[in-house]
C-alpha cells in the first residue's frame, strides 16, 4: 500500500472523492519507490504493450511489475522521471481516452470473456460500451478511483467473490438474455436486486451511476457507504428504468465456476493457458516471455485476471506444451499443484511502511512447508488492510511482528477475516496448523 502521493499536482483533475491509490499520472510513494498503476480494458494487454511495460519497468523503475487483483498491472520502484515513464506508457496505448478518465476505468471481466465454453453471452461488446460510457461522461469522473463494476457473462472462469459497487451477471429466461444485477456485493452470494434485458445493460449502468452520484455525499465514495443511509429499495425505485423483479429473477443464483484458471484451460474453440507470477510479481523477462509466447502460439494478447495471473488465449494445440515449458523456465507458475500457487501475500515490510512482517518472503517459506493445495487458499497480510485480496481467503495469516502471525479461518457467519484460531504463530507453527484438516483446527 502506498504511503502518500508523490506528485499530487500531477493528478489531472481534482475529484470530490480524491484517492491515495496509484494511477497512471498519480505515482505514489512507497518504501521501495514510486508506484504507477496501469488500468487495462477488461484486463486485456496486447503483446507489444506487454513489451512496453517491461521496458518501462527497466528504464524508469527497479524492474518490478505486479499483477493486481483487479486484472491490472502496476510498476513499482519508480525513480524520479515520472514524465518519461508516463509518456512511454501512453505511447504504447496504455492510457485512458483523456487524463480525467484514468481512475474510472474499473470494469472487471472474466479473463476468458468471449472464449469460455460455459458463457451465456460474449460480454465484450457491452464491456466496450461501458468503458466508453465511463471515460466519455465527465460526470462519472467524480466517482472514486475504487468504484468498480463487474460484468459477468456466465463464464466458467470467473471471480465471483470480489465485492463490486455494481455487478451484472448474465442469465437466460424465456429464451432471452438478461442481466441480473446487485449492488455493493458479489455474484457468488450477493442479493439479486433485479434484471434488465441485455439490450438495456448499458442504460442500467448509466442509471445506477447517475443515481449514486445524485444521492452520495463526497464522503460516500463507495456504494456500500451510500446504502448505509439509503435503503436499497429506494435506490432501485429511483433509477428511472423498468427493472424486472419477479421471483424467477430474485431467486436466481449464479452457478459456481467449474474451470481452473491455471494451466491448460478449455476454450469454446481451442485452448488457453493460464500462468501466474509467484506472489503476483513479474520480472520484465517474465512479461516479455509471456508476450513472446502469445505472439508465437496464441492470438498475440494476454488477459490479466483477478487471481493476479495471466491468460494466453487461442493457443495452438502444438504450442501449448512449448509455451508452458518456456514460461515455466522463466519462473511463471503453470500448474495448480505448485506450492506457491497456494499462497497470496501483500507487499510486506520491504515495500510498505504499514507492514508488520516481510510477508512475501514469509509466504515463500510457508509454501515450502505446506506443499500444494487449493490455489490462493492461504493469505499473508502485513496489516488489517488486506491489500492482496479483495475477498476473504479461506485462511488468513495476519502479521503481528516479523515472522509471527495470527491465524483466521473464513467463516460466513463472521465479519472481517473470519474466526481467530491461533495467535502469535511462527511460520513453522502456522504451517503445522494449516496442514491439519480444517475440523482439527478447533482442537
Ligand atoms: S496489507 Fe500489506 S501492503 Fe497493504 S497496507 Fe497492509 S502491510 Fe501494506
Amino acid at each position: 500500500m502506498p504511503d502518500a502521493p508523490l506528485t499530487p499536482a500531477n493528478t489531472p483533475v481534482a475529484s470530490p472523492r480524491p484517492s491515495a491509490c496509484p494511477g497512471l499520472w498519480r505515482i505514489v510513494s512507497a518504501r521501495d519507490g514510486g508506484i504507477c498503476r496501469i488500468k487495462l480494458p477488461g484486463g486485456l494487454l496486447l503483446a507489444d504493450q506487454a513489451d512496453a511495460v517491461a521496458a518501462a519497468a527497466e528504464r524508469f523503475a527497479a524492474g518490478v511489475i505486479e499483477a493486481t487483483n483487479r486484472g491490472n498491472l502496476q510498476i513499482r520502484g519508480i525513480g524520479s522521471d515520472h514524465a518519461g515513464l508516463v509518456e512511454s506508457l501512453l505511447a504504447a496505448g496504455l492510457g485512458p481516452r483523456d487524463a480525467a478518465s484514468d481512475d474510472v476505468r474499473n470494469l472487471m471481466l472474466s479473463p476468458l470473456a468471449g472464449h469460455d465454453p460455459s458463457m451465456l453471452l460474449d460480454v465484450r461488446p457491452l464491456a466496450g460500451q461501458i468503458l466508453e460510457l465511463l471515460q466519455g461522461t465527465p460526470r462519472f469522473h467524480q466517482l472514486s478511483a475504487k468504484f468498480a463494476v463487474q460484468l459477468d457473462g456466465g463464464e466458467g472462469v470467473a471471480m465471483l467473490e470480489h465485492p463490486h459497487d455494481l455487478w451484472l451477471s448474465a442469465l437466460r429466461l424465456e429464451q432471452r438474455e438478461w442481466l441480473a444485477f446487485g449492488l455493493a456485493s458479489c455474484p457468488a452470494d450477493g442479493q439479486v436486486l433485479g434484471a434488465v434485458p441485455l439490450e438495456q445493460g448499458l442504460a442500467l449502468v448509466r442509471a445506477v451511476l447517475d443515481r449514486f452520484l445524485e444521492l452520495a455525499s463526497p464522503e460516500q465514495s463507495r456504494m456500500r457507504h451510500l446504502l448505509q443511509s439509503c435503503p436499497v429499495e429506494a435506490f432501485i425505485d429511483g433509477i428511472g428504468l423498468h427493472v424486472r423483479r419477479d421471483p424467477a429473477v430474485l431467486r436466481w443464483q449464479r452457478h459456481a465456476c467449474a474451470q481452473p484458471w491455471l494451466g491448460a484451460v478449455t476454450q469454446l474453440e481451442g485452448m488457453a493457458l493460464g500462468v501466474a507470477p509467484p506472489l503476483g510479481r513479474l520480472s520484465p523477462a517474465m512479461l516479455r516471455g509471456a508476450a513472446r509466447a502469445a505472439r508465437q502460439w496464441g492470438d498475440g494478447s494476454l488477459r490479466l485476471s483477478p487471481w493476479q495471473s495471466l491468460m494466453l488465449t487461442n493457443i495452438s494445440a502444438a504450442g501449448l506444451e512449448q509455451a508452458r515449458t518456456e514460461l515455466s523456465a522463466l519462473g511463471l507458475l503453470c500448474q495448480v499443484d505448485e506450492p506457491l500457487v497456494r499462497v497470496v501475500a501483500c507487499t510486506g515490510s520491504s515495500g510498505c511502511a504499514k507492514a508488520q512482517a516481510e510477508t512475501k518472503a514469509d509466504a515463500v517459506e510457508l509454501a515450502a512447508l505446506l506443499g500444494s493445495g487449493a490455489p490462493g487458499s492461504v493469505h499473508l497480510s502485513g496489516c488489517p488492510r488486506s491489500c492482496a485480496v479483495a475477498h476473504v481467503a479461506p485462511a488468513t495469516l495476519l502479521a503481528r511482528s516479523p515472522g509471527r502471525y495470527d491465524l483466521y479461518l473464513r467463516d460466513a457467519h463472521l465479519p472481517g477475516l473470519g474466526a481467530l484460531r491461533a495467535t502469535d504463530l511462527t511460520l513453522n507453527e502456522a504451517g503445522a496448523m494449516l496442514a491439519l484438516p480444517t475440523e482439527h483446527l478447533d482442537d
